[in-house]
């Protein structure tokens, strides 16, 4: 017989919005692997094309790779990231582009404020959301000071 019921750890808020429990605490380290590798594919390929390759077995081709580097988040360097976890879905011609769009990004060492897309270089008016590893101005992220706490999350996380 089949289980009635939503599946465990779903809930449902009063907006009848679907959303996980306690996905608010779990940092980027600590996030499954097919998850992080969904937050990795997602600054080349966008949201729908990285689902669908973790997902659904979507080999990513190189057309689907975005070329410009400054549309890629600086994330990408990020020492928490291994972008060697992403080749294996992708062909090999959108690895070589997926590389080399890292190797722009590691020279440029770019940060950009998430929220208004500009500059957000010194650490100490920006802060860097713990799961999804971007980065934002602190007035962008509506902080008057940068979070005591060892880990903070963006609005969108
Ligand atoms: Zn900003
Ligand atoms: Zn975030």
């Amino acid at each position: 017989m089949k289980k009635r019921g939503r599946p465990k750890g779903i809930t449902t808020n009063c907006n009848r919005i679907t959303q996980k429990v306690g996905t608010k605490c779990i940092t980027f380290d600590q996030k499954a692997s097919k998850e992080t590798d969904v937050i990795i594919l997602e600054w080349f390929v966008g949201k729908e094309i990285a689902k669908s390759a973790v997902d659904d077995g979507l080999v990513i081709k190189e057309e689907q790779v975005e070329t410009c580097p400054e549309m890629v988040s600086t994330s990408c360097v990020d020492k928490l990231v291994n972008i060697r976890l992403i080749k294996k879905y992708c062909t090999e011609d959108a690895w070589k582009s997926i590389n080399s769009i890292y190797c722009v990004k590691v020279e440029l060492n770019l940060y950009i404020c998430n929220f208004c897309k500009s500059n957000a270089d010194a650490k100490e008016t920006s802060v860097m959301c713990s799961l999804c590893l971007q980065w934002q101005h602190l007035s962008c992220a509506r902080l008057k000071y940068a979070p005591k706490a060892r880990h903070w999350f963006c609005y969108t996380c």
